[in-house]
């Protein structure tokens, strides 16, 4: 018997999981198709008071202050956990585990002030309040984040903000109530020292919601990402988060966060996906044998099997990083993992979709949803391709730190064709 207090939390969230959550996705299903978007039916409170009773509640904040309700889990112990969140798209609320709330209750815990606490993390860590990031721009090229170009101007007694973002998330949630927003403040700056970060009401005046965002078809009517557009709205200097200009380090540390914990989920969701693919490809027939028998599908099962033991292991290495060094010295590991995770879990969506047939295309089971999950997180919180330059840029130098003069040389100083390959 294992009595590792982690390990009985992870039995206790299975055991509400199936007896509480699996239950009721018919019904948010049906709920959600009904109501407007970002409405929330009424056993999600009572599933969260339940949920707090049993203590499974802010789960994945490890550095919380003495005074606030939570585990303190580390991100190692929470990643399991996190997994099993992700069998249900809506679980983590229930649990006050989701993003993008839960990265922005860490960036207050890190570097909120005491009334920034007070006002803010308190209402979040409560469940009563929930948060949108307010960091990309439909005008700007996104992924060099130098390229932000909402206006932060110092206008004395508040801060004079002008701009248009996009994907700012929990648009219409009951308590939806502010947005982290991330704009120039000092243009005359050099490019990491020109952005901050700020804390901007959603019911000040200036601040319109153009539309709720459709992706690919869905309207993730359950979480809805709005465009938003800021007209001269004056926002108190005293919801400045963290120092003029470190808006870039502001950004990391919810970004790192909410990497690890999207990857984490994402783990979990392909779980279930390779689950039902294996419990389809065992009820159908084609050419005289279940497709279970076809050896494509079998290779389909063993990929997706031997992608998702990959991908977990690099998020617990990504873990244990970000526990020991922190969001910027686990950069390297951790868009490692935004990578390949993002990468495996989209590959085992693709193999789930395509051995479910036109079923797997529809609404009627959730193999489509996943599929577009899965596609949406190759481009958020940073594209592939900008976590591909961040790892060689860590991986050069790391080379040039280990082995100046190159790990081939250190071995075989005398081997004779060097000056054909090296450049020496
Ligand atoms: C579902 C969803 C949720 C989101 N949530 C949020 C949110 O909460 N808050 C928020 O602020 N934003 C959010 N976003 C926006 C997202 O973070 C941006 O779309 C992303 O950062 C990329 O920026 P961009 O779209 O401007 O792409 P661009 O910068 O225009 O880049 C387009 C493409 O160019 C390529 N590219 C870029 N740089 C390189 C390079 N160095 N090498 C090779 N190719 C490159 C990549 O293929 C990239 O996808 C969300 C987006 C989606 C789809």
């Amino acid at each position: 018997m294992d009595d590792n207090p982690t390990t009985d939390l992870g039995r206790r969230l299975t055991r509400f999981m199936e007896q509480e959550i699996f239950p009721r996705v018919q019904e948010m299903k049906a709920f959600v198709a009904a109501n407007p978007p970002g409405a929330r039916p009424a056993f999600m409170a009572a599933l969260k008071r339940k949920a707090r009773g049993m203590g499974l509640w802010n789960l994945g904040l490890p550095n919380l202050p003495d005074w606030a309700p939570g585990t303190r889990l580390t991100n190692t112990e929470f990643a399991p956990l996190a997994e099993t969140l992700g069998w249900v798209e809506w679980a983590a609320e229930v649990f006050n585990c989701h993003a993008p709330d839960l990265p922005t209750m860490e960036m207050l815990v890190s570097i909120g002030t005491d009334e920034q606490k007070e006002r803010w993390l308190k209402p979040m860590l409560e469940g009563q309040i929930c948060t949108g990031f307010s960091m990309t721009e439909p005008e700007t090229a996104s992924s060099d984040a130098r390229n932000i170009a909402t206006r932060i101007e110092d206008r004395g007694d508040h801060w004079l903000v002008n701009g248009h973002k996009w994907f700012t998330g929990n648009s219409g949630v009951p308590g939806w109530s502010f947005t982290v927003l991330i704009g120039v403040s000092d243009p005359e700056a050099s490019d990491y020292a020109r952005h901050s970060a700020l804390i901007v009401p959603i019911d000040l005046p200036g601040v319109h919601v153009v539309r709720d965002i459709p992706v690919l078809g869905f309207s993730h009517r359950a979480r809805p990402n709005a465009e938003v557009l800021f007209e001269n709205v004056r926002v108190p200097k005293e919801n400045l988060l963290g120092t003029r200009g470190n808006g870039f380090a502001a950004a990391q540390v919810r970004l790192a966060t909410a990497r690890i914990h999207h990857c984490m989920r994402s783990i979990g969701g392909a779980e279930l996906m390779v689950s039902l693919m294996c419990e389809r490809a065992k009820s159908r027939e084609t050419f005289g044998r279940k497709i279970s028998d076809h050896g494509k599908v079998q290779e389909f099962v063993a990929l997706s099997r031997i992608d998702l033991q990959q991908a977990r292991l690099l998020v617990l290495n990504a873990a244990a990083a970000l526990d020991a060094k922190g969001g910027k010295g686990a950069q390297a590991e951790i868009s490692m993992i935004k990578l390949a995770v993002a990468r495996a879990c989209y590959d085992v969506a693709d193999r789930a979709v395509q051995v479910f047939g036109a079923m797997g295309m529809t609404d009627d089971c959730p193999v489509a949803d996943f599929f577009a999950g899965m596609r949406a997180l190759r481009i958020y919180d940073g594209p592939d391709e900008v976590h591909v330059r961040t790892i060689a840029r860590h991986e050069f130098g790391r080379q040039a730190a280990q082995y100046p003069e190159g790990l081939l040389h250190k071995f075989c100083t005398d081997f004779s064709d060097r000056s054909r390959w090296s450049g020496d």
